[in-house]
């Protein structure tokens, strides 16, 4: 079978042994996804007005458009090119770009994205979990709660003394263990289920 773009770009890999491919590529799925805005859930975690940090393993961006200041991005931000050979940085939107962006030193840059075979960058992992464990709340939205280590960081609340409120489409792994203290079942954007549930965390302090 034939690789599709995110095949073809989703691996540690693929950038290594052609960057120029990986860009074709990618610039494709962007261009594809160019018109995705943030969605009710993104907007009601912010209106919550009560988040300290927003922790999360998407790499669309969404929380920051949504205005969510301080997002902890564990799977990286493609809007961050680095080049490898020198280590520097740049912020760039993917959107405008129109082929292969490459830094002063001569090499293609890669986007900031943790793929299948790269490590997670140290700091923000070091940052979300010292947070984890001094959260007063923490809520657990839309997440299969599988993947790890980030689905370790309910853990570390739970662990330190922390209530976990999970609003979720459906139980989770995570949601009978005895860990959650409130589980919403619904969507995270409001709704006659999910809203009323939200808004009492609004006025908790
Ligand atoms: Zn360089």
């Amino acid at each position: 079978m034939r690789a599709g773009p995110a095949e073809e770009c989703g691996t540690k890999e693929a950038f290594e042994r052609d960057p120029q491919r990986f860009w074709h590529h990618y610039l494709q799925l962007v261009r594809a996804t160019a018109e995705v805005q943030p969605c009710g859930a993104h907007d009601a975690l912010e209106a919550l007005g009560k988040l300290r940090v927003l922790i999360t393993q998407n790499v669309d961006g969404l929380h920051r458009t949504a205005g969510s200041h301080d997002v902890i991005e564990h799977h990286g931000r493609p809007d961050i090119l680095a080049c490898l050979a020198c280590g520097s940085e740049r912020e760039q939107k993917i959107s405008e770009l129109s082929s292969a962006p490459m830094w002063r030193c001569g090499e293609i840059m890669k986007p900031s994205l943790v793929r299948f075979g790269d490590a997670l960058p140290r700091a923000p992992w070091a940052r979300a979990e010292e947070l984890a464990r001094a959260c007063a709340v923490c809520l657990i939205v839309g997440t299969s709660g599988v993947v790890y280590p980030a689905a370790r960081m309910p853990v570390l609340a739970f662990e330190a003394g922390a209530p976990l409120c999970q609003v979720d489409l459906e139980a989770t792994g995570l949601t009978h263990t005895g860990c959650v203290r409130w589980y919403v079942q619904g969507p995270a954007s409001p709704s006659p289920s999910s809203g009323p549930e939200l808004l009492t965390w609004a006025t908790l302090d």
